[in-house]
């Protein structure tokens, strides 16, 4: 009888996903849940991961012309009155801080004292209280336009969290600009949004599409969301990033007004855009297998980790220092523009657990390094994204020579994987019975259909199906998965005029 496969992590994706998830995110040591309800603790292994992902985006951001400030934790409650709907989208999520101080209540314990004249809002996102700022600082059209960005944490009180993908505190970065004139505010909006689509498929090897969101599912008081959206393996949607159009609704709520050249007064335009440390829930769920995670190159922590094996060498000094020595000519070879990311692990642990440890916590490449292989100059070595099995030896210089190709390598792979994922698990469907069908029970993946932009037929199949838009892909954001260009038809609802098809899918 053949022996059944191994994993390193129980259940498998098949077995229970949602488990799954949460083993490969404990087995890489990334992050765990705290004693406070719905907040994570970011353990040093993922953060390392945010640091990475923040470097790459806080230069696209500046790139295009951003400049970082920091604004305050706490929103005055009067300043998110100021939008209705805005508050009104906000308003069951908001922790508020009514005091300011504790006392001893008299039983040993202590009890909140000092009211606060105004309670304060934990910023939900931060639209209000910059917007203050930006409304003393813009005054005339020479002050336009004004290019922000924050990395900072927020506070949503969600009620069903999951590490990284849905937490009460996350962190994150929320870009904030004000223009002169919408169209300015337009192609602010559909820049930030390439750049954060950019940003998934080229550095997390995340394949995503371009859209907007129906009406319906709008940031609370945007004028147009824009939306990346992702599959991962369970074939469920993971909405990644989003940039918004405000029109000029903030601007009018927080007074950013300034003089034009025609010595007139005018609302500026403004638009806000953010990703979270949800992205790395979307990493995990894009790439990992039933061994743990799996990292893309351009974002790895370690791009290559040396395990020395000097429990049976003869020389254990000299298979160290072999050790150190390629460790140190690693460093001098650049990948993406940068030296090689190099972890040597010398633990004093058993070889079989430290490198399925590494296995687990997704370095691209592993080298083991024993005797042997140092007598003939070589290196043991595996990489993450084939199986755990495939190791070969390869001459010492021949590494060091195609390293940066092969981490070039793994990053395309794992890219090219999940999108033939994505292809293989998205259809055209033209019926309802056809769309019903194919959403039934656990199935499903990306629905490529035709709507009539009416919100309640949208809101009805949600209701029954749980099913939902996910955007409205932009012109071409789809042709590879339809085979052609996205052309008008007949809404399979209602039978009515749609523009074009849009991707339905169950979401996180
Ligand atoms: P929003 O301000 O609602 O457009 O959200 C900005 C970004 O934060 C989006 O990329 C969301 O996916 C992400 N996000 C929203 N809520 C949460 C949450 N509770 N935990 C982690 N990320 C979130």
């Amino acid at each position: 009888m053949a022996k059944a496969p191994k994993n390193a992590i129980s259940p498998t994706r098949a077995e229970d996903y949602p488990q799954w998830y949460q083993q490969v995110v404990r087995a890489a040591d990334l992050a765990e849940t705290s004693d406070v309800r719905g907040c994570m603790v970011i353990k040093p292994w993922g953060y390392a991961l945010w640091e990475n992902m923040q470097a790459v985006l806080d230069k696209m951001f500046k790139d295009t012309g951003h400049k970082n400030a920091y604004f305050p934790l706490f929103i005055p409650k009067s300043y998110l009155e100021k939008e209705a709907e805005h508050v009104e989208g906000f308003a069951k999520e908001c922790a508020v801080v009514t005091h300011h101080r504790l006392e001893a209540d008299g039983e040993g314990g202590l009890k909140p004292a000092g009211e606060l004249e105004e309670p304060l809002v934990v910023r939900p996102t931060s639209e209000m209280i910059i917007g203050a700022s930006f409304a003393k600082w813009v005054e005339s059209y020479r002050d336009l336009p004004l290019l922000i960005n924050q990395w900072a944490n927020v506070v949503r009180w969600e009620m069903r969290t999951r590490l990284f993908l849905r937490t009460a505190e996350f962190l994150w970065q929320e870009g904030h600009t004000a223009h002169a004139t919408e169209q300015e505010a337009l192609d602010e909006t559909a820049q930030m949004h390439e750049v954060y689509a950019r940003f998934a498929e080229d550095f997390m090897a995340m394949p995503v599409i371009k859209g907007a969101k129906p009406e319906h599912e709008r940031f609370p008081g945007a004028v147009d969301t824009l939306s990346i959206e992702a599959m991962m393996q369970d074939k469920k949607a993971l909405q990644a990033g989003t940039s918004h159009f405000l029109g000029q609704n903030f601007s009018k709520a927080m007074g950013i007004e300034y003089q034009g050249e025609d010595k007139q007064k005018h609302h500026a335009w403004t638009t806000s855009w953010g990703v979270s440390t949800r992205l790395i829930g979307g990493l995990i769920m894009t790439h990992s297998d039933d061994d743990g995670l799996i990292l893309p190159p351009k974002l790895a922590p370690a791009h290559v980790v040396i395990m020395p094996i000097t429990f049976k060498a003869d020389d254990p000094d000299a298979v160290l220092a072999y050790c150190e020595k390629l460790a140190e000519d690693l460093k001098q070879v650049t990948y993406d523009g940068q030296p090689i990311r190099v972890e040597l692990d010398n633990r004093d642990i058993r070889g079989g657990e430290k490198t399925w440890g590494w296995v687990k916590k997704g370095v691209p490449i592993r080298l083991e390094i024993g005797q042997r292989d140092m007598a003939d100059d070589s290196v043991f070595m595996a990489r993450r994204d084939q199986s755990p099995k495939d190791k070969a030896g390869v001459g010492r210089q021949e590494f060091l020579d195609t390293v940066s190709d092969t981490l070039a390598d793994i990053q395309n792979t794992l890219f090219e994987r999940a999108k033939t994922f994505r292809a293989e698990n998205s259809r055209v469907i033209n019926a309802r019975d056809k769309f019903e069908n194919y959403f039934k029970g656990d199935k499903g993946g990306f629905a490529l259909a035709h709507w009539n932009g009416d919100v309640e037929v949208a809101k009805k199949i949600q209701d029954d199906l749980a099913v939902t838009i996910r955007c409205i892909p932009d012109d071409g954001a789809i042709d590879d998965l339809l085979g052609g260009p996205n052309e008008p038809g007949k809404c399979i609802f209602t039978g009515e005029p749609s523009e074009k098809r849009v991707v339905w899918s169950k979401a996180y």
